[in-house]
C-alpha cells in the first residue's frame, strides 16, 4: 500500500538535522529580533528575525556539513555546493541569503588545535555559506491531517494545534500549494518541506547532516480526499 500511495500521490518531505554527535560543526543563531506589538489581552507578542542570519560557531567539530541547523529546524544554512546544485536544478520556492558569523570578543584560534578547542574559528576563509529562505507558503488540511486548531485568545486570534492522530500524514490543501519545490505550511511555522525532486537530488549528491523524511502529501483542492488515479 505504501508503494502504491507513493506512485499515485504527490508526496512531500521534511528536512531535519542528522548529526548530533559533533561529526559536523554546530552553530547557534545570534540574529536580532523585532518584537511585534504585545496583545493587550494575553500579553503575548510574536517576534520576527531580522536579516541577515547571524551565527556563532559552537565547540565540537571544525568540519562544516552541507547543512547546519542554528535554530532547531527553523533556520537552514547550506554550503555553496548545495546552493549551486539547487539553483542548477531550477528548484522553486527558495531564495538564498548571505550568512554573517560572529565570535565572542577575545576568543582566538589556538596555535595548536586540541579536542576541546575544535570548532570553526573566525576569520572564516572557506566558500560562502547560505541561509535558505523559503518563499512559498501553503495551508494544511487540518481534518485530513488528524489535527485541529483551538483558539487561545479571542483578541489576537492566537491558536494552538491539537494533534488527534500522531501517525497521520500531513495533508496540504492542494488549492493553496503553488507547486513550489520548497514550501512552508503556515500551521507548521518555519519547518521546511520539499518535493520528491529535492529529496532525490539531496540523496543522489549525498549532502551531509540532513535527513529527508516523508511527511505527507498534497491533497486535492478544497480538502477533498485525493482521487486515486489508477
Ligand atoms: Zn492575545
Amino acid at each position: 500500500m505504501g508503494i502504491l500511495r507513493n506512485l499515485v500521490m504527490n508526496m512531500f518531505y521534511g528536512l531535519t538535522r542528522k548529526d548530533f554527535n559533533n561529526v559536523y560543526a554546530h552553530a547557534l543563531m545570534s540574529s536580532t529580533f523585532v518584537e511585534e506589538p504585545r496583545c493587550p489581552k494575553c500579553k503575548m507578542a510574536s517576534r520576527k528575525r531580522m536579516p541577515p542570519l547571524v551565527i556563532d560557531w559552537d565547540y565540537g567539530s571544525s568540519i562544516i556539513g552541507d547543512f547546519t541547523w542554528p535554530q532547531v529546524l527553523d533556520e537552514l544554512v547550506v554550503t555553496e555546493r548545495v546552493k549551486r546544485c539547487f539553483v542548477e536544478s531550477g528548484f522553486t520556492g527558495v531564495r538564498f541569503e548571505s550568512v554573517e558569523m560572529i565570535q565572542k570578543r577575545g576568543l582566538k584560534r589556538p596555535r595548536k588545535e586540541s579536542k576541546a578547542s575544535k570548532r570553526v574559528w573566525l576569520p572564516y576563509l572557506g566558500p560562502p555559506l547560505w541561509n535558505i529562505v523559503v518563499t512559498s507558503f501553503c495551508n494544511m488540511d487540518l481534518a485530513q491531517s488528524g489535527r485541529s486548531l483551538i483558539p487561545e485568545c479571542e483578541n489576537c486570534s492566537r491558536k494552538r494545534m491539537i494533534v488527534h492522530d500522531p501517525a497521520s500524514p500531513l495533508v496540504v490543501r492542494g488549492d493553496t500549494w503553488e507547486g513550489a519545490d520548497f514550501f512552508c505550511i503556515r500551521e507548521m511555522y518555519n519547518l521546511v518541506f520539499v518535493s520528491k525532486e529535492v529529496k532525490q537530488v539531496i540523496e543522489e549528491r549525498g549532502f551531509t547532516n540532513v535527513e529527508v523524511k516523508e511527511r505527507g502529501y498534497i491533497g486535492e483542492s478544497n480538502g477533498a480526499l485525493p482521487v486515486q488515479k489508477l
